[in-house]
């Protein structure tokens, strides 16, 4: 087979979400594995199209290392993406696994554990038996050990929020974001004894830096694809609604932290069932429904 054909085919392979990035790499002879890889990061029309990726470095900033798009991982690592995840599909494709159910939707619920939204919104999600994947900020879970003890007692997936949750992650130096990210790491695993295999970004913001170091760190950049912008405060109607226009493989985003919860806990008592009743399955990542 000529290589262009080799190519042609790989890319193919690589858009039907039959196989992950990195799998498809090793069937390629050397050399054509970044052709392929400038090639691939173009979406395919049906997948959702991800917002801007920020610059990475601030004026006077070290020169971060250069992003690893889809190489070898490191001793400790993983192969960085070129963006993140915004859809099951996406997901599989990055973390190669059994197919999610067709009906499939991930809920993923950021900026906890809080001491009363967290368990109110644990205690719905176990009353509906549905897990859903819990974005932790480090400094969050100091001082509320207990409930993240209990998100993950209770099934629920548990994924790095960062430390601080700090605004615009992405124009921060190398240095700063890893640490970010280990110090919640550490905090998280020796509080629940989970190791988080997910990342998301404050705010969904990345660059090459930001998502070299979820790499680094063992761990897939997490975005979304329906947000009902419940962090604002938009009132329950306009959060619910907004919860249910989500369409299967999508992946919601919801808060149990950063203030008054009462809309988003409101609107997931009834999203929660009623997407259910449309059929929908709701699953973690890690596959747990
Ligand atoms: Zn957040």
């Amino acid at each position: 087979m000529r290589e262009v054909d080799l190519l042609q085919a790989a890319t193919k392979t690589l858009r039907e979400g039959y196989t992950s990035r990195r799998q498809v790499l090793r069937m390629l002879p050397a050399g054509l594995g970044a052709l392929l890889l400038s090639a691939s990061d173009v979406p395919a029309a049906d997948e959702h199209q991800p917002r801007a990726i920020a610059t990475p470095r601030a004026p006077g900033a070290p020169k971060p290392a250069p992003p690893r798009h889809g190489g070898a991982p490191d001793q400790h690592g993983r192969a960085a993406l070129s963006r993140p995840v915004f859809t099951l599909r996406e997901y599989r494709r990055a973390v190669p696994g059994p197919a999610f159910p067709r009906d499939a939707v991930a809920l993923t619920i950021d900026d906890g554990p809080h001491p009363v939204w967290t368990p109110k919104i644990l205690r719905l999600l176990a009353h509906h038996h549905v897990p859903a994947t819990f974005c932790m900020i480090g400094n969050q879970v100091l001082g509320h050990e207990a409930t993240a003890r209990d998100v993950v007692r209770d099934g629920h997936q548990v994924a790095n929020h960062t430390w601080s949750h700090p605004t615009h992650l992405a124009r921060k130096h190398g240095a700063k974001v890893s640490k970010e990210i280990e110090r919640a790491q550490d905090k998280i695993y020796s509080t629940t004894g989970h190791t988080p295999a997910v990342f998301r970004s404050p705010g969904g913001d990345w660059s090459s830096t930001v998502l070299g170091a979820a790499a680094n760190a063992g761990m897939v950049p997490l975005d979304w694809s329906d947000d009902p912008r419940d962090w604002s405060r938009p009132g329950t109607a306009a959060i619910r609604r907004r919860l249910l226009a989500a369409r299967p493989g999508q992946i919601l985003l919801c808060h149990d932290g950063g203030g008054d919860r009462s809309q988003t806990y409101a609107a997931l008592k009834t999203v929660v069932p009623a997407l259910k009743a449309r059929g929908y399955r709701f699953i973690a990542l890690d596959g747990r429904r």
